[in-house]
């Protein structure tokens, strides 16, 4: 047992002792068998949603709901932990008509998606793996607990979710699965944006998104993306897409859109169609300014930061790879570096107003690009004459 599995035992240990059955399930023990970072650990229980309130109760061992999951707190770590159930009918390709809970550990695990996201594991780092899980994980095989076809027809959003795994992990979709997932393909029109999203997004930041991507398009499952239909060379780009495995999603987005050629309205368009942040956008749309830029200036370095300054280096790694340096190079990567600040322009006696942020927006340009040094002296005097000449321009 790894450490992070270690500090959540008193929580097992609070379900077990209270007479209910408690072990770790999903996703992080399939990271821990694979030896890769462990990012939440989650909990199965067959205590009931009530029973899990009155037993977790004090305050650092605190249960508050989440969607009928309920998120246990612990030593300042929270932790899912969700009853045993098993899913009711799905009568429009998401949810499930009701969901009825179980004393019966198998059930629970049936209900998950892939072999390898379906095991348990007790405090003692017993495997529990009725569905050959550990078999799978060995051949690096991405495969559906039970018939595909209809595993696929319950819940559409476990088509992207083999392609997301196959990516994360590098493995391979096996030969029903894959199948299964052209067949069911339609179905994805049913599935909310948000989530597809998400899965799109851990597909971009995996470690093959060219495989996945390349199977996708293949399939014809790239159709039911959205704003597919705004790309219009969509081989070029799902066939011969490479990925640069970074963690962050607006550097994925951004060098995955740089290679789609959608550029302006088309772009605000397909972003708008993916119901991306603004956030995301906004940096989306800055790095693809920059990308398009022969040479970049010194305030376009600034103002992407040194995120973006990376990726945009890796993007163009043919034709660019000083990129980087020329950020490093800065005189100031933050408004913070500068030698001067608003109390500094109060005591000389400028009074205080929105040319503030005029005459900083003016000292940061001149550092960047070279005309002054950084310098308290320098900056103030520079400062004054600014305040003289915005003054009397107004
Ligand atoms: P990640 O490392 O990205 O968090 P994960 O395996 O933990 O991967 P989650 O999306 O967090 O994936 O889901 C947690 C677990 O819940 C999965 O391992 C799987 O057992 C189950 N699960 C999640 N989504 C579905 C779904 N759509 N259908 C069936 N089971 C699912
Ligand atoms: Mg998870």
């Amino acid at each position: 047992l790894t450490n992070e599995f270690k500090e959540a035992i008193p929580v097992l240990n609070c379900l077990e002792n209270h007479g209910y059955q408690a072990y770790f399930v999903g996703g992080s023990v399939r990271d821990a068998i694979l030896r890769r970072p462990i990012h939440d650990v989650d909990i199965t229980t067959d205590a009931l949603p009530n029973e899990m309130k009155r037993i977790f109760k004090t305050a650092d061992n605190y249960a508050g709901e989440k969607h009928g999951t309920d998120l246990v707190f612990l030593n300042g770590k929270k932790y899912e932990v969700t009853t045993f159930r098993i899913d009711g009918k799905y009568l429009d390709n998401r949810h499930p008509k009701n969901v009825s809970f179980t004393k019966n550990l198998k059930e629970d695990l049936s209900r998950r998606d892939f072999t390898i996201n379906a095991f348990a594991m007790n405090q003692e780092g017993k495997l529990f793996d009725y569905f050959s899980g550990l078999n799978d994980l060995k051949k690096k095989i991405i495969r559906t607990v039970g018939d595909a076809k209809q595993r696929f027809s319950e819940d559409a959003l476990r088509i992207l979710r083999a392609f997301r795994f196959s990516s994360q992990l590098d493995f391979k979709i096996e030969e029903e699965t894959l199948r299964a997932s052209q067949m069911i393909k339609e179905n994805l029109n049913d599935i909310a944006t948000e989530r597809i999203f998400v899965e799109f997004s851990k597909l971009l930041a995996g470690k093959n998104p060219q495989r996945s991507l390349r199977q996708m398009y293949d399939l014809g499952i790239v159709d039911f993306l959205p704003g597919h239909e705004l790309i219009t060379d969509q081989s070029d780009l799902f066939r011969n897409y490479i990925g640069i495995q970074s963690s962050s999603h607006a550097i994925n987005w951004t060098r995955f859109i740089f290679f789609s050629n959608l550029r302006e309205s088309s772009l605000t368009k397909y972003l708008g169609s993916w119901k991306m942040s603004n956030q995301l956008k906004k940096q989306i749309f800055k790095s693809i300014n920059l990308l398009e830029k022969d040479k970049p200036s010194k305030l376009d370095l600034f103002d992407a930061g040194l995120e973006i300054s990376i990726a945009l280096s890796a993007i163009k790694r043919d034709d660019r790879n000083n990129l980087l340096s020329d950020y490093e190079n800065l005189a100031i990567h933050d408004l913070s570096e500068l030698d001067i600040n608003g109390i500094d322009l109060k005591n000389i006696g400028i009074p205080v107003g929105p040319i503030y942020g005029k005459i900083i927006e003016d000292l940061k340009e001149k550092v960047i690009l070279g005309k002054i040094n950084n310098n308290k002296q320098r900056l103030l005097k520079e400062a004054k004459d600014d305040y003289i000449n915005m003054g009397t321009i107004k």
